[in-house]
């Protein structure tokens, strides 16, 4: 049985367990050639996870060791509906999978959303991480107060990153720049507010319970927003943690030589970024106060009591979950921001599938995207096993690299990878850092050139 060949479109974790599968696949046997529009590969792992989760990061070396797996190839710099098309990846591969995430912000559609000093989330964790995409974003960091929106494990990463003493961040992957302005930062407290109430916040304990390894940070918590400890027991295990961590923070109290502070304020949505003039720099967020109500269907939801607190900051970011964004010539659902499905094959087309968060959306964990991407590959080979392609022609590896060179003058190969991932890790040698972040396209392109 001939070698059958599968493009991989995006390189993020859910690519790569994609990728390993389909290399353990004998049967027929598969080449994966993978493609990102960056220099660099990893996805989330890279720009996503917050840089103080070096553990987390490390899984990168699971897709190092796929990536050095015979028939794997990667080609950066290859920005779908730009270099290259959905239809040209299907005359050169007998499958195309894509494995793109989701590459923006869903919208809280509140006044004031885009003033000066309101963030999303997706730009500022990118501007922390180096993504070549964001580094000129420049958040404004001299308020002393910052409001984060969203009760979620994101909310978390970039509430703890403001408040980080900079001893804890200076041996981090965090890009210099980013660095550089954390250390000066203003922000001395950080409001997280959750629109329902602790019981359902998206926080996971392990993640709440490390802000007590922060030195000189003070938890605070109003212990009115707390549930009644006596229905603690009916929780699921994990909801019963996070409560009792948070009645452990409320009963502690305030502790106002602290430095820095980091108050979870529940059941508050917002409903305007406060500023100066019609589109002038965030001065604050005027909050709803909720009560929680539960529907029919047993699901817990916020309303509106109609009382209005305002609190006053000058950064106010924005953490209520990423969005997947539509490919072009790839099918896609405006409302899940997905692409509609069924077990990884996407509707109403042959040859190609799906994994990851632009599959299911933007839950889970970085381990999920394992058996997500077991579920497409599964379907994938059972379509090559049925013998459809038996016959077809596809490129060879050789006239794809070909093509790929005409079309893209700055392709980064794995071999350019190899080489900008070492010389990251050099730099990052003398400071104790894991590696120090290139952002830069031409740079990226000049450790690529020089390794030739
Ligand atoms: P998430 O877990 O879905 O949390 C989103 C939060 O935004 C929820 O609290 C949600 O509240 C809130 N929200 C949504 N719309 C809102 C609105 N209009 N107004 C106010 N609040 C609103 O999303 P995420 O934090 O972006 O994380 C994405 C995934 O990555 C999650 O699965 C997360 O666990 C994972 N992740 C993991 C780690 C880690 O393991 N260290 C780190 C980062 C991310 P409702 O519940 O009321 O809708």
């Amino acid at each position: 049985m001939r070698t059958h060949a599968v493009a991989i479109v995006g390189s993020g974790p859910s690519g790569f367990y994609a990728a390993g599968s389909l290399l353990d696949s004998t049967d027929p046997p598969v080449r994966v050639d993978m493609f990102d529009r960056l220099a660099t590969p990893w996805g989330l792992v890279r720009a996503g996870v917050a840089p103080d989760h070096p553990k987390i990061k490390s899984v990168s070396g699971q897709y190092d060791k796929i990536a050095a797996r015979p028939g794997f190839r990667f080609f950066g710099h290859v920005c779908l509906g730009e270099d290259v098309t959905a239809s040209e990846l299907l005359e050169r591969y007998d499958a195309v999978i894509y494995a793109v995430g989701s590459q923006t912000e869903r919208r809280l559609g509140i006044g004031g959303e885009d003033r000066e000093g309101s963030h999303a989330s997706v730009d500022f964790v990118g501007w922390y991480n180096g993504h070549p995409d964001y580094v000129g974003l420049a958040p404004d960091l001299g308020a002393e107060r910052a409001v984060v929106i969203g009760a979620g494990n994101v909310a978390l990463d970039v509430a703890r990153m403001l408040l980080l003493p900079e001893e804890d961040l200076r041996p981090t992957d965090t890009a210099d720049h980013a660095i550089e302005a954390l250390a000066g930062s203003g922000v001395r407290e950080v409001v997280v507010c959750g629109r329902r109430g602790p019981v359902q916040a998206a926080f996971t304990t392990t993640e709440l319970r490390e802000l007590d390894d922060i030195e000189g940070l003070a938890i605070n918590v109003d212990p009115a927003q707390l549930p009644d400890a006596a229905g603690d027991e009916d929780l699921p295990k994990a909801t019963r943690r996070n409560v009792e961590l948070f009645r452990r923070w409320a009963e502690a109290g305030p502790a106002p030589d602290a430095g820095r502070a980091m108050e979870f304020r529940f059941l508050r949505s917002p409903v305007e970024i406060l500023g100066e003039g019609e589109d002038g720099p965030v001065t604050g967020v005027e909050l709803a106060v909720n009560r929680l109500e539960t529907d029919d269907d047993g699901r817990v939801r916020p309303v509106d009591t109609g009382e209005r607190e305002t609190v006053e900051c000058g950064l106010v970011l924005r953490a209520v979950g990423y969005r997947g964004v539509a490919l072009p010539g790839v099918p896609f659902d405006e409302a899940s921001g997905t692409i509609p499905h069924t077990e990884g094959r996407i509707e109403g087309r042959e040859r190609e599938y799906v994994v990851g968060w632009i599959k299911r959306g933007p839950t889970g964990i970085i381990g999920t995207n394992r058996k997500d991407a077991n579920e497409t590959v599964r379907a994938l080979l059972a379509d090559l096993a049925s013998g459809a392609r038996e016959d077809a022609t596809i490129a060879s590896a050789e006239e794809v690299e070909e093509w790929l060179s005409e079309r893209c003058p700055e392709l980064v190969d794995l071999d350019g990878w190899e080489a900008i991932d070492a010389h990251e890790r050099a730099a990052g040698e003398g400071g104790g850092r894991p590696r120090v972040k290139v952002v830069d396209r031409s740079e990226f392109m000049s450790l690529v050139r020089e390794r030739t």
